[in-house]
């Protein structure tokens, strides 16, 4: 199964794709998580990311395509995976696209999480909040003026997959205001 979890930064996915690793057995494949390990590894990817990343910004395109590009060459993902994070712009969009066609394995599902945005700020407000309290790192990104950012990147840059997923037919949305087994539990239908 080769599905991707769309939405807004604080919208759950990274969440939901945790659970589909472990019903599933699929890989979470969350570019964002990739670009902190570049990051936190200073590689050269990291040394070009972390700037964008901390002001709340979209890396560039043929970074995070190279990284997801090699990423679904590995083994564990023959057998299928789940993008959170990816693709977040249409020239990602078509480059997913066209890894897939190449491999003959192509998506089978785009699920939406469906929220509403004023709840957002919120949300990513009690996440840095949890995280400190359970003595982890807070994400930089994590905090009012920069998730602000991220959000807006989101409506100008990511948004527009909703239409272009929509009009293949792979687009299926989910309530992510609901309660998070509430979530978990439509998407287990959908992808049934
Ligand atoms: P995330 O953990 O998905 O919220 O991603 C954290 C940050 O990593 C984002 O705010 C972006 O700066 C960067 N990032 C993650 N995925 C992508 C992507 N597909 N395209 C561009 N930038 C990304």
């Amino acid at each position: 199964m080769r599905l991707i979890l769309l939405g807004p930064p604080g919208a759950g996915k990274g969440t939901q794709a945790q659970r589909l690793v472990e019903r599933h057995g699929i890989p979470q494949l969350s570019t964002g998580d990739m670009l902190r390990a570049a990051v936190a590894n200073g590689t050269e990817v990291g040394k070009k990311a972390k700037a964008i990343m901390d002001a709340g910004g979209l890396v560039s395109d043929d970074i995070v395509n190279q990284i997801v590009s090699d990423r679904i060459g590995e083994p564990d993902c023959a057998k299928g995976f789940v993008l959170d994070g990816y693709p977040r712009t249409l020239t990602q969009a078509d480059s997913v696209e066209k890894m897939l066609a190449e491999r003959g394995a192509p998506l089978d599902v785009v699920i939406e999480l469906v929220v509403d945005d004023k709840i957002l700020v919120s949300r990513i407000a009690k996440r840095a909040a949890d995280a400190q309290a359970a003595g982890q790192p807070v994400r930089k990104d994590d905090n009012p003026d920069v998730f602000e950012e991220r959000l807006r990147a989101y409506y100008k840059s990511t948004a527009p997959l909703i239409g272009y997923y929509h009009a293949k037919g792979l687009l299926r949305g989910v309530d992510g205001m609901a309660p998070i087994d509430d979530v978990t539990l439509a998407i287990e239908k959908l992808i049934a």
